[in-house]
């Protein structure tokens, strides 16, 4: 051992494996180290990732003006409505009211904007400094609501309260305090609510579509293209689905609890992902002609795509692939996903990942192949370089090292402007990784070493 890099490592062995004979059980779900350490987003921003897609609310952030730059234009969100959640919106607090509390200035913010952009909704996420100067955000919440007779719901995301699965389950917290009903609704028959996406490049719409034609309303989505009224419907659903189970299980498990409606988990990544999902839908309401109609929707869009992947498949002989994304679920569709297309993944990781994820993933892959939890760049930069990926597929943070390394990069992550989802994200992933991957510009770089 004989580098900085290798004693991190080394101090980190419990998060990392490789597959082989012995079985390990990763740790995972540990508490983020503070300082920039790690490659997993904030607290504040998993909560911001869950919350941003509802369309007609305010989104208020309570911290200095360098948070708030997580905002709509590195997303891909998108609305058929409003665009009001297009604004990122910070109360900018300063070295004064670090010292003097920001309380006044927060209050004063949501008076400004309520007069200003008028809306049913506000939500204020708690940033880090406010974890640490205290400010009562429930108070302030609850007296500017009673001032507006408006929705102001304080989402307690503070730094230092763990990881970005803690934003998430803040941010489900957040959405339970608005969906509560006064009283039980009636259920409707074939209507399920969308968990767990948000609407990137038009995912929703296209799962919409599929759903539209096997006879299933839905009812909302949590939260891509969502809004204030939508939301407060969310108890009428007979069923809910569950695409990113990272940040929506909680939420699921407590709309269970509360609502009596069942969950399901699927997965819209991929063709064997997608045609399976929809098959477990369609077998939840127990109607045969619905499952002759979603048989007949998977046949008739796989025989369009199949040759399209297939045609890719032969381009893609003898690469590799790096995957580092946020939530287990979408790490297990790809590692299938990159088999539809001929790739082995050799290096595998996750942001948010849960036990049982991380044994499926261990099920799924190759001998040899490194599994690591929320690692950081010096273990993605070993890790890719010992196992000669070609191609990494993370998010926005991980795009300059693909490139340091000369590398393909494929962004899987919010801020991408096309979809992936379905069947027809199966062929424009196919697509993007043609792009990056067989590109002329790997030919003038030293890949592994730089430019
Ligand atoms: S909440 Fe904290 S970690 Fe997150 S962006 Fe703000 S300062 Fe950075």
């Amino acid at each position: 051992m004989d580098t900085a890099r290798d004693l991190v490592i080394e101090e980190r062995k419990d998060s990392i494996s490789t597959k082989g004979k012995h079985k390990k059980q990763l740790k995972c779900d540990t508490d983020s180290v503070a300082g920039c350490v790690s490659q997993r987003a904030c607290v504040y921003c998993g909560a911001r990732v869950v919350l941003n897609p509802i369309t007609d609310a305010i989104h208020l952030v309570h911290g200095p003006i360098g948070c708030a730059s997580y905002t709509w234009d590195i997303r891909g969100s998108l609305s058929s409505g409003s665009d009001l959640y297009r604004n990122s919106f910070s109360t900018d607090l300063k070295e004064e009211d670090v010292i003097f509390g920001g309380e006044k200035k927060l209050a004063k913010a949501i008076d400004e904007l309520v007069a200003n952009y008028p809306s049913k909704l506000v939500f204020v996420y708690s940033t880090c400094i406010v974890g640490v100067i205290g400010d009562d955000l429930e108070a302030v919440c609850k007296a500017a609501s009673q001032r507006h007779n408006i929705e102001v719901i304080p989402v307690q995301s503070s730094g230092f309260i763990g990881n970005k699965s803690a934003g998430y389950r803040a941010a489900c917290d957040a959405l339970l305090r608005l969906i509560e009903p006064q009283e039980q609704k009636i259920k409707k028959t074939n209507s399920i609510n969308y968990l767990g996406d948000f609407n990137l490049a038009a995912e929703a719409w296209i799962i919409q579509n599929y759903l539209k034609e096997m006879g299933i309303d839905i009812n909302v989505t949590f939260t891509g293209d969502s809004s204030y009224d939508a939301l407060k419907k969310a108890p009428g659903a007979s069923l809910n689905i569950i695409q990113c189970a990272g940040s929506m299980t909680y939420l699921a498990g407590k709309m269970k609890e509360i609502y009596n409606i069942p969950y399901l988990n699927i997965s819209f990544l991929g063709i064997e992902d997608t045609s399976e999902s929809l098959r477990k839908v369609a077998a939840f309401f127990n109607n045969k002609e619905m499952m002759a109609r979603t048989e007949a929707l998977i046949e008739r869009q796989t025989q369009k795509v199949l040759p399209v992947i297939e045609a890719y498949r032969e381009k893609f002989a003898g690469k590799k692939a790096a995957v580092y994304v946020g939530g287990g679920f979408k790490a297990i569709s790809l590692i299938k996903q990159f088999r539809e297309i001929g790739i082995e993944v050799v290096m595998i990781g996750t942001q948010t990942g849960q036990k049982d994820e991380y044994e499926t993933i261990h099920e799924l892959v190759d001998e040899g192949t490194v599994v690591l939890d929320d690692a950081n760049p010096a273990e993605l930069e070993k890790f890719m370089v010992e196992k000669g990926a070609h191609l990494l597929v993370g998010g926005v943070k991980e795009r300059p090292l693909a490139y340091k390394l000369g590398v393909a990069f494929i962004d899987h992550n919010h801020d991408r402007k096309h979809p992936l989802g379905g069947y027809v994200g199966a062929v424009n992933f196919a697509k993007e990784v043609y792009s990056t991957l067989c590109s002329p510009v790997w030919k003038y770089v030293d890949s592994m070493g730089g430019v």
